[in-house]
């Protein structure tokens, strides 16, 4: 059973501890999306919707090497572009999104990707889950990425009681340590492949078993 009655600093310590036990069982967690820019991991989140983050480093090496700039973008024939992207799934619609970005980031941020929240919450198909992969990643801002392991494991955890991810983002804000913002996504993530896996998770191999209130043990 979830404790809805714990203490704000008893839920800050367990969150602690959970991601000093995740840290150490997860060692290598890291972003998985490959890229060199912020403007090349802004195309990647889009490309990564609905797509495995494998599928989306397969194709952005030949993708920026064609496509190296907003405006090259811009200049493509659309059908080339969809063609370059089309195993990546919605492959229109990421186009399309990949395009309307490049044309806000040339008419308002002279070509460059910005740097606030506010800012990138102003690129069209950009949300904060987006937003927040850039400022932890490229511009040294830490945030709280809301992905489906990060809601569905930190409601297990009892860390929220949430379904809203921008609720569960400030949620997680209060009670993780913020040294531990960008990366908590990432451990959550690997943590949501190799063990709490959904519809089976397997509580009994579990590290963070005692510290959660959801184990089935
Ligand atoms: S104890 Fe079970 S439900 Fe809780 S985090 Fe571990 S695998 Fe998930």
């Amino acid at each position: 059973m979830i404790n809805k009655n714990e203490t704000l600093s008893a839920r800050r310590k367990r969150a602690s501890e959970i991601v000093r036990i995740l840290s150490e069982t997860y060692p290598g967690a890291h972003i998985a999306l490959n890229f060199g820019t912020p403007f090349q991991l802004l195309v990647a989140t889009i490309l990564a919707a609905q797509c495995t983050d494998v599928r989306v480093n397969m194709v952005t090496p030949e993708l920026f090497r064609k496509y190296p700039t907003p405006q090259a973008f811009l200049d493509a024939q659309v059908e080339e572009l969809e063609q370059a992207i089309f195993s990546t799934g919605f492959y229109r619609n990421k186009a399309k999104a990949i395009r309307a970005a490049c044309a806000a980031l040339i008419d308002r941020f002279g070509g460059e990707v910005p740097s606030t929240m506010d800012d990138l919450l102003s690129l069209p198909g950009v949300g904060r889950k987006t937003a927040n992969v850039l400022l932890g990643h490229c511009f040294g801002t830490p945030g709280i990425v809301v992905d489906t392991h990060v809601k569905r494991i930190s409601n297990l955890l009892g860390l929220v009681h949430n379904e809203d991810p921008v609720k569960i983002e400030f949620e997680l804000m209060e009670v993780v340590p913020k040294e531990s913002w960008v990366p908590f996504s990432h451990l959550l993530a690997d943590h949501g492949r190799a063990i709490c896996i959904a519809r089976r998770p397997r509580c009994q191999v579990c590290p963070i078993a005692p510290l959660c209130p959801s184990a089935m043990v």
